[in-house]
């Protein structure tokens, strides 16, 4: 799961790592909720890059099931909420000088930077579930896709709560991984 933006000025550098934080927060919360998985990490990265790692990512075809593919869809959803709710007012810690959990963001940052060259975009993983035995039927797909898009601007408006606090940690510290969501998510929705 990658997002990725080009980056002008600070300003504009500071607003992409926000945007990124509630992509990748929108896939950790879909992986917690849709999923049940809460061993995702999520990275952003100083570039404003950003990447979700969890436990049932599947980086190719067979064919991802309903919850899964909405966890994929959720992570462009949630950029959304950058609408209602601007990036955190106080002047955010460069991730790569954080000492929040600095050996596995650490760890983390540098395969990320990597694993991004051969991850597929979330686009093409939407369009591929879209697609998938209907290529002779645009009906059909063009009705999943607007489905799956529904489904999850739904979904990261109703966990919203959850989605910022995931991204405000990410945009402050550049890590969450599973000691920040047990904390995060403990005690509230499933
Ligand atoms: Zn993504």
């Amino acid at each position: 799961m990658i997002w990725e933006a080009p980056c002008f000025t600070e300003a504009d550098r500071l607003e992409v790592r926000w945007w990124a934080a509630l992509h990748e927060a929108g896939h950790v919360a879909g992986a917690v909720i849709l999923l049940h998985d809460k061993t995702a990490d999520a990275v952003v990265l100083p570039d404003g890059r950003g990447m979700t790692y969890f436990k049932r990512s599947r980086p190719i075809m067979p064919l991802l099931t309903f919850d899964e593919i909405l966890q994929v869809a959720a992570g462009t959803a949630a950029e959304a909420l950058a609408a209602k709710h601007p990036k955190p007012v106080e002047a955010p810690a460069i991730p790569a000088q954080s000492a929040v959990n600095a050996p596995e963001r650490a760890a983390r940052q540098a395969a990320a930077a990597k694993d991004m060259e051969k991850t597929l975009s979330d686009a093409v993983r939407v369009a591929r579930w879209c697609c998938e035995g209907r290529l002779d039927e645009p009906e059909k797909w063009a009705w999943r896709r607007i489905l799956i898009t529904h489904y999850a601007r739904s979904f990261a408006a109703d966990h919203a709560g959850l989605v910022l606090k995931v991204a405000r940690k990410l945009y402050c510290t550049g890590y969450v991984g599973p000691a920040e969501l047990k904390e995060i998510f403990e005690g509230q929705e499933q």
